[in-house]
């Protein structure tokens, strides 16, 4: 199988329940949506490389056998062959995924998935929920917490290239809380804000 790679890094997780974790980054390349304000260069850059190119190049790296498979939207490759030559290996594996496509037979290989939607999702049973705060209500936060299990829920503020709307995302966890029976906390891009790369 070749996928689009468009980049592999070892780091630390910088966002969410995993924070400060320990893990090799494989961002593949494309997504099926189009938010203003994403990075293009996810959708147009990448190498092609086949599951033992990448198991090689994430072994060359790891400090220890953890891996985080993002994007983009990783969900729009056949996931199957990476996840099976990695679990072989014995990689604990996280996923991070917009919930537009369904997670399947992908699921008895993956440890964590985190689902950050920006539309209706397909994914309704998740660990963790990460909510950008793109002008979102009240309204629509519990709209999601009606639809979609998760263990952990998260608001991020958005960071449009030009400004991160930490304040509005402040006061929005304050007003959710207020009224949700589940507890949502605060996700900031911690890798960001400490100059981890
Ligand atoms: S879902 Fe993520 S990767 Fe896809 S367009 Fe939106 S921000 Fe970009």
């Amino acid at each position: 199988m070749k996928y689009k790679i468009n980049e592999i890094f070892q780091s630390l997780q910088g966002e969410g329940h995993n924070t400060g974790k320990n893990v090799v980054f494989v961002r593949l390349s494309g997504c099926d949506l189009s938010c203003d304000w994403c990075d293009t260069k996810y959708h147009v850059n990448f190498t092609e490389m086949t599951e033992k190119d990448i198991l090689e190049k994430v072994e060359k790296i790891r400090e220890n056998k953890s891996v985080i498979i993002t994007g983009g939207e990783p969900t729009i490759q056949n996931l199957l062959p990476l996840l099976e030559v990695l679990k072989k290996e014995g990689y604990w594996i996280g996923i991070e995924t917009n919930g537009n496509n369904l997670i399947k037979a992908e699921k008895e290989y993956i440890d964590y998935i985190s689902m950050s939607p920006k539309s209706k999702t397909k994914l309704k049973n998740v660990d963790e929920l990460r909510v950008v705060n793109d002008n979102i209500t009240v309204d629509e936060l519990i709209n999601y917490e009606n639809e979609i299990n998760a263990k952990y829920y998260f608001i991020s503020p958005l960071d449009d290239g030009e400004d991160i709307n930490y304040k509005s995302t402040i006061k929005l966890l304050g007003e959710i809380n207020e009224v949700s029976k589940k507890q949502w906390r605060l996700s900031l891009q911690m890798h960001k804000l400490s100059g981890i790369v």
